[in-house]
């Protein structure tokens, strides 16, 4: 029986949003295939794997254990992947499409011989390969790429698909690896976070993205306060990064970091289509802009013309009170 394997990105002991809806992704093909549906997860200590990779479908978790893996180091994570697909010798292994990954895969590709199909916004197995549709052009178009290959690796755009329940009986399998930190010539001192809110741009749930419209200190506490009170990661556009006021891990767009939230409230931006290519899947869109015409208002599912100077203060007020009640 072939396997379909995941990797399983862990944060804070949880796997990640975008891991398990490409989980639950890989689930459905495995299911349609008649193949084993399993996860990876590369760890520091083996008591630090999550509990609920089972709930959501992965009959068999390959876990390689090494306290190298308590940060992200491209060299081991690059010999923990190729160490469990060695073991296991999946015909697909599919990955969210994040920083550490894309840094990866292609390195991962060539030592496993493997056809590699980056940043995808859909795919499914047809006719023996892996067909895709990826976003190019700033999203403007999809391009549909096909993968034929005895082993194929896929990453997935966050967002595109729902992370859905599916509770299974997972075993658990360790994967041998040793690896030598003073053969590394790179050594990773510190990680320094950004000051743009508690909450990870990337796998958040509820995202304010500040632009050009909040223009000083005033409106960047405005949009601080938004978040706080929504719980909501901060982002913005490139025009507020450029002029210093976001930092630039904070940017969305083409360029920048691409989020699919359940929420995006867009605070004073014009909707670029360099910015909108990185929040267009996002479900439900608001936007907060002086501008009636604004390109945002193309792509929003709720529109606010409006001054965010004046509208921050009474959503931020109305949001506290609807909390204070629900408490
Ligand atoms: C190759 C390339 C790559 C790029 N990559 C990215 C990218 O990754 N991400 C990105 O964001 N951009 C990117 N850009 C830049 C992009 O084209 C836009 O310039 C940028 O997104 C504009 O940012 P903005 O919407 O904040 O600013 P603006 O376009 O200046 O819009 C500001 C908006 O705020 C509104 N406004 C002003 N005052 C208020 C107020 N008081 N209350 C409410 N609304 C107000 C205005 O009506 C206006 O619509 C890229 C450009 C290029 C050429």
């Amino acid at each position: 029986m072939s396997t379909i394997l995941t990797y399983i990105a862990v944060q804070n002991g949880s796997p990640s949003r975008s891991s398990l809806e490409v989980l639950s992704r890989a689930r459905q093909i495995a299911d349609s295939q008649g193949a084993e549906c399993a996860a990876m997860v590369l760890v520091p200590d083996a008591a630090a794997i999550p509990k609920k990779l089972g709930r959501f479908g992965a009959h068999k978790v390959f876990v390689v254990s090494n306290p190298v893996f308590s940060q992200h180091i491209n060299t081991p994570f690059l010999a923990g992947l190729e160490a469990v697909i060695k073991q296991v010798q999946p015909s697909m292994v599919v990955f969210p499409s994040s920083e550490g990954v894309k840094d990866v895969l292609g390195a991962l590709a060539i030592r496993t011989g493997a056809a590699v199909v980056p940043d995808v916004a859909s795919f499914e197995m047809k006719d023996g390969g892996v067909e895709a549709l990826r976003p190019v052009m700033a999203a403007k178009f999809m391009a549909k790429t096909r993968a034929e290959s005895g082993l194929v690796l896929v990453s997935v755009r966050a967002g595109s698909y729902e992370a859905i329940e599916s509770p299974t009986e997972a075993s658990v399998e360790d994967v041998a690896f040793s690896f030598d930190e003073g053969s590394l010539s790179q050594t990773l001192r510190e990680v320094v976070r950004a000051t743009t809110g508690a909450v990870d741009l990337a796998d958040a749930q509820v995202v304010i993205a500040a632009g050009r419209g909040v223009k000083d200190e005033v409106g960047k506490q405005l949009v601080e306060e938004l978040a706080d009170a929504l719980g909501a990661a901060i982002g913005s556009s490139r025009a507020v990064v450029e002029n210093g006021m976001f930092p630039a891990t904070a940017q969305i767009g083409q360029t920048g970091k691409v989020v699919s939230p359940d929420l995006y409230i867009g605070v004073g931006i014009s909707g670029a289509i360099q910015h909108v290519a990185g929040m267009s899947n996002s479900r439900t869109i608001v936007a907060i802009n002086t501008n009636p015409d604004a390109p945002i208002f193309d792509v929003a599912t709720y529109g606010v013309v409006g001054d965010l100077y004046k509208v921050l203060p009474i959503l931020i007020e109305e949001i506290r009170k609807a909390k204070a009640v629900a408490a």
